[in-house]
């Protein structure tokens, strides 16, 4: 077996290529990949090659130097495998023939994913309004994208690469392309801890943008290097020194700003230059960490600290996972000496980040998703152990797998809404207005229903019409605290418009029973009652008996006192008489739902002889008439009948025995959708040999309804009683 791989790795190193740039990839990959990895590159190098033949770049060079310079990038990095294969292959699918599913059958899922994965953030780019706003949010939703880091790594390469290669296009494309850098990846770069590419990126972005001040700045560091070079290395020499004393290892660098975080700095804190570039800097990079906080003793000792610019990132890692001691040191004549002193480790994870995590863990991994995951437990590890900055510890939990989610509207700009959200919360966030006449939705121009969870990079567009309206339901899936206040706000209205039409008509028909009407009732008496009862007006009245806080009795005995006085004794004689029976029921159209319920214990639905109980606060119960606790029941009564414009669905509950055996329910299912009955739920209830029983809830329009649905169901095979529950 090894003699085969040795065997095929001498193939490989004879097989030169008359690409330069493949030369190269290859050269830095064997350095640290096995002779399997390698094939792999070279396999993905040959599909991209044939993929974007005849293609050229700007400056007239092959297309495929591109895709394996970005390679190249990750391969610095020592980034896996699949990474590098992934980004030779990172334009295959946005700018050849070849698709998602070549790659896929080619080179596996994983590869496939993250190629998918970095063409899904061009389209997205081109989607986002030119918003400087927006840019911030678009770097969280690339974040909260991606599965794989390795999508955000290829893709921070490929704009490297573009960048250093920015040189041939028009100066307003330049101009565009360095400001988006600046905005949206050197921010990632920053979460990401990957400060090497990030300095590199501002750099490139700074001349473009400035070329002017670029020029200003490198001309002076260049005219102070002398000087700055001579003082720096008398100091260096005499730390060295000391630490030779100490037999400490150590390599001492001097640091050297870059034109743009001078820039920055002057910028920031209003500096001139000088002031800026007085500043020098020195690293010391050491082998273990005790030695480090060694080194930080031993400088102290040779030259005065300032005061309160001490910084233990060690004990206390910055929240990206940066980790070393800062001190500040005056030097001779007073000037400050920054210095900053960590391990070697330490020293490449500042420069290159989360990718620093990939170069010791490559051959045998899982997932990049673990890697990621296992990166952020290290840093989170290395908190606890040192310090209790759990706050902290949040802050680059969300920063790297934020708990939002991020939308686009159809305008292109980005909306940032909690993990979970609905297409209901999106309309909400959008306007309250959006949200209450909210019908129907569509996700990147497809129909969905609006109680779907929504993922970043999503375009939602929300279709209102004027009758739209919320409903309960929607309370069972909304995540925002908007969206279920202006629900749970409306129904409030409802339910109060519902429950004051309902209490009119109960103490219209209470007066009634007094032989007057509301309309009759002169205002003094009603004003008597309002202020005994401590209400505001005549609507609140009829909102607190609809909704059974006041016994309608009582209020209508109240206010039409007299009148009844003088008729009652009339009123048994004239029915008796007569013969005249008094339409006296309340009718019930089936549209107060939020302040009649129906029993759960019988179920009444239109046809039926019913009853109301007051639920006080709440409306009232529909119950049937036969219900037994209608008679167990010592609130008040309300009577009330099913008006002729009675509407809608009712759930009512029907027993089905049959002869125990298979399909019965399927026929019985079978028939009860054929008449366009609602199966709500289904209870096999109980045996009692020979028959099974089940309980099937439906929703049916009504008495008559519900017969033919029964008569149907007696004529199937097997069936031997049907039969409607009764409470
Ligand atoms: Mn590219």
């Amino acid at each position: 077996m090894a003699e085969t791989s040795n065997l095929k790795e001498t193939n490989l190193n004879q097989q030169s290529s008359s690409n330069p740039a493949l030369n190269n990839l290859l050269k830095k990959s064997k350095l640290y990949l096995n002779t399997n990895q390698i094939i792999l590159i070279r396999e993905a190098y040959t599909f991209s090659n044939a993929s974007h033949k005849g293609q050229l770049r700007k400056s007239g060079e092959p297309y495929i130097n591109h895709p394996l310079s970005v390679a190249s990038i990750l391969a610095d990095m020592k980034m896996d495998a699949v990474c590098i294969a992934a980004a030779i292959l990172h334009d295959v699918v946005e700018d050849t023939e070849a698709g998602k599913e070549d790659i896929e059958k080619r080179f596996g899922l994983e590869i496939s994913k993250i190629v998918d994965g970095v063409s899904k953030i061009d389209k997205n780019i081109k989607f986002l309004s030119r918003n400087e706003a927006q840019a911030e949010n678009f770097s969280k939703m690339l974040l909260a994208m991606s599965d794989d880091l390795r999508v955000i790594l290829v893709k921070l390469a490929d704009r490297l690469h573009n960048m250093r290669t920015l040189d041939c296009l028009s100066k307003e494309k330049k101009l565009r392309i360095a400001k988006e850098t600046l905005e949206i990846y050197v921010p990632i770069a920053l979460r990401l801890g990957m400060n090497k590419l990030r300095l590199e990126l501002e750099e490139i972005s700074f001349r473009t943008i400035n070329p002017l001040r670029y020029k200003i700045i490198v001309k002076a560091v260049e005219n102070h290097r002398g000087n700055k070079t001579k003082f720096l290395s008398g100091i260096k020499e005499k730390i060295n020194d000391r630490l030779g004393d100490l037999s400490i290892d150590a390599d001492i660098y001097t640091r050297q700003k870059n034109p743009y975080s001078i820039y920055k700095k002057m910028k920031k804190k209003k500096l001139s230059f000088n002031a800026v570039f007085d500043i020098y800097g020195l690293r010391v990079v050491a082998g273990k960490i005790d030695e480090c906080y060694r080194i930080f003793g031993a400088s102290h000792n040779l030259f005065k600290p300032v005061p309160g610019k001490f910084k233990d990132y060690i004990a206390i890692p910055k929240s990206n996972g940066y980790q070393a001691l800062h001190t500040v040191l005056f030097g001779p004549n007073a000037i400050p000496i920054e210095v900053q002193i960590r391990t070697k480790e330490m020293d490449q994870f500042a420069e290159s980040g989360i990718a620093s995590h990939w170069q010791y863990k490559t051959g045998g991994h899982s997932s990049a998703q673990a890697y990621a995951r296992d990166w952020l437990q290290n840093i989170i590890e290395m908190k606890q152990n040192t310090s209790n900055s759990i706050d902290l510890l949040e802050n680059m939990k969300i920063d790297l797998f934020p708990d939002e989610i991020y939308i686009f509207t159809p305008k292109g700009e980005i909306k940032e809404l909690p993990y979970g959200s609905s297409v209901i919360d999106y309309a909400y966030s959008v306007h309250s207005d959006v949200g209450n006449k909210c019908t129907a939705a569509k996700i990147n121009d497809i129909d969905v229903p609006l109680s779907t969870t929504l993922s970043s990079g999503q375009t939602v567009q929300i279709i209102t019409t004027p009758l739209g309206k919320p409903t309960p339901s929607w309370l069972e899936f909304v995540v925002t605290v908007k969206a279920r206040t202006n629900i749970k706000s409306y129904l409030r209205n409802l339910q109060r418009q519902q429950a004051s039409d309902l209490g009119l008509r109960i103490l219209d028909k209470a007066l009634h029973d007094y032989d007057t009407s509301f309309t009759e009732t002169p205002y003094a008496n009603i004003r008597r009652l309002l202020d005994e009862y401590n209400l505001k007006d005549e609507e609140t009245l009829f909102v607190e008996i609809g909704l059974g806080n006041i016994v309608p009795h009582l209020a209508a005995q109240n206010i039409a006192i007299k009148k009844s006085f003088v008729k009652q004794k009339y009123r048994d004689l004239v029915s008796k008489v007569l013969g005249e029976s008094r339409k006296d029921n309340i009718a019930i159209k089936g549209s107060e739902g939020l302040v009649l319920k129906y029993a759960r214990c019988c179920r009444p639905i239109p046809g039926d002889n019913i009853v109301g109980l007051t639920s006080s606060g709440n409306g009232f119960v529909v119950h049937r008439s036969v219900c037994r606790n209608i008679k167990k029941s010592k609130s008040k009564k309300l009577f009330i009948e099913w008006s002729n414009e009675v509407s809608g669905e009712y759930q009512t509950q029907i027993r089905v025995y049959s002869e125990k055996q298979r399909g019965v329910l399927a026929n019985v299912a079978g028939v009860i959708s054929r008449l366009s009955c609602n199966i709500e739920n289904v209870k096999f209830d109980e045996v009692q040999n020979p028959y099974a029983s089940f309980v099937f809830t439906i929703e049916v329009r009504n008495r008559k309804h519900l017969a033919d649905l029964i008569k149907e169901l007696k004529k199937l095979k097997n069936i031997n009683k049907v039969m409607r529950t009764v409470g």
